[in-house]
């Protein structure tokens, strides 16, 4: 029945005169028409903030923004610009953050599968660091260099055979996994000592990361542990311990401090005498709180003793982790942000699938009508990034909102964009 959490809206989540939402100052009523619907509002404060969190408790140059969570040329700036290097898994992620200026010795490059020209514009650019993740990509970066590209300096991604509390797509720990060298059998310090020993890479550190949206620092720490007592001996320059801190999504779900994490962790490693500079790679714990989608409700289909569906103007193609994890959102209109919700219904979307979900069990107010706006809390990471064009459905713009000034970082989708890529050309 209650309204949605304040803790889940952005920083700056505010209520006008008129009793709408405001972020960053900005009324969500206006901004839905100036920029249309549905919207992205990201609040560069709260993201900011959460920036600033994260390298207070870590230190300058330890934090490493994973951009697969939310990335265009606006936040890899903002981002840069409060002390974070960023780390990208495919050449595409490389190609964007290099556009927004940000150098290249400043990114990291993760990918279980790195192509070989996604490891020579890497290795062009002067990247911070590799992490390789097989022993086929080592033969590739032989072969580079043997062929005139210059050495990287590398990280190796170990698997610590820890496995993490979490939807098994995104656990990534665990023994049984595609990403980095085993631990267990040995593989990793077969893959650590030709890293020292070659002479076409530098070997600066090691890398795990063991899964996202973690909730139990318990599970962080003992891959810290685990990590920390391989890499101690070794006392190379780095230690990653990548990310995984959860966030929380629903209604009084709690989720652990930036800085209890980092204690967790810091402590793991300095108990074995861990000399690395410990980094970690925070994605969703940066940006998730930060937005909220704006939707607009476009039917109303009361079903009497099976459900209430209410249908908004986007769906699966700008937020599809309720349909690949089932996972739980809160919803609330835009109006009128703290009003009870007694209303039980499912909001779904546009698209021709009965899996497109966006809330399985909504609460949402008794008199939400066609033509409202709705607003999901805590869609800033792994909404906008995973999005697709299914059904051809043009993608939400993005804007950011700061001290009640509004700006497209991601401009809206038109009809023609759909064509661009598009080739109707006779044989
Ligand atoms: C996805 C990923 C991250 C970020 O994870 P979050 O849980 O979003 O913080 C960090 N490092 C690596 C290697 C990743 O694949």
């Amino acid at each position: 029945m209650t309204a949605v959490d304040r803790a889940l809206l952005p920083a700056t989540a505010g209520t006008a005169t008129d009793g709408w939402l405001t972020i960053g100052g900005c009324h969500t009523g206006e901004l839905i028409e100036r920029y249309g619907s549905p919207l992205f509002v990201y609040d560069e404060d709260d993201l900011r903030g959460r920036c600033r969190e994260a390298v207070d408790a870590f230190g300058q140059g330890r934090v490493v923004y994973a951009t697969k969570a939310f990335l265009c040329r606006a936040m890899a700036r903002l981002a840069h610009s409060e002390g974070l290097l960023l780390d990208v898994a495919t050449g595409g992620e490389l190609h964007v953050a290099l556009a927004a200026g940000v150098p290249a010795s400043d990114i990291t490059v993760h990918g279980n599968n790195k192509s070989a020209a996604e490891l020579i514009a890497a290795m062009d650019a002067g990247v911070a660091y590799i992490v390789v993740d097989s022993f086929d990509e080592m033969d590739r970066i032989d072969a580079l260099v043997a062929a005139g590209h210059r050495v990287p300096r590398v990280v190796v991604r170990v698997t610590p055979g820890v496995a993490a509390h979490t939807h098994a797509y995104i656990a990534t720990g665990q023994d049984d996994s595609k990403f980095g060298f085993n631990l267990g059998n040995g593989d990793a310090h077969r893959a650590i000592t030709r890293a020292e020993r070659s002479a076409t890479m530098e070997l600066v550190g090691t890398h795990c990361h063991i899964g996202s949206n973690v909730f139990d620092v318990g599970g962080l720490g003992r891959a810290a542990e685990v990590m920390a007592t391989m890499a101690a001996p070794l006392d190379l320059p780095v230690l990653v311990l990548g990310s995984g801190l959860g966030v929380a999504y629903v209604n009084g779900e709690e989720t652990p401090s930036m800085r209890r994490w980092a204690d967790v962790v810091l402590d793991a490693c300095a108990s074995v005498g861990v000399r690395s500079a410990v980094t970690v790679e925070p994605g969703r714990a940066l940006v998730a709180r930060a937005a909220i989608t704006l939707y607009t409700v476009g039917t109303i289909k009361h079903i009497p003793g099976v459900r209430t569906y209410v249908a908004v103007d986007g769906g699966m193609s700008d937020n599809p982790r309720p349909v690949l994890y089932g996972s739980g959102y809160e919803g609330g209109l835009a109006r009128a942000p703290d009003a009870e919700r007694p209303l039980e219904a499912r909001v779904v979307g546009k698209h021709c699938e009965s899996g497109d979900v966006i809330l399985h069990e909504a609460r949402l107010p008794a008199d939400t009508a066609v033509g409202d706006v709705l607003f999901t809390p805590v869609t800033g990471a792994y909404g906008q990034s995973m999005g697709s064009n299914y059904n051809r459905v043009t993608r939400p713009g993005v804007v950011f909102v700061s001290e009640g000034r509004s700006r497209v970082v991601v401009r809206r989708e038109t009809y023609d964009d759909l064509l661009l890529t598009d080739i109707d050309d006779d044989y």
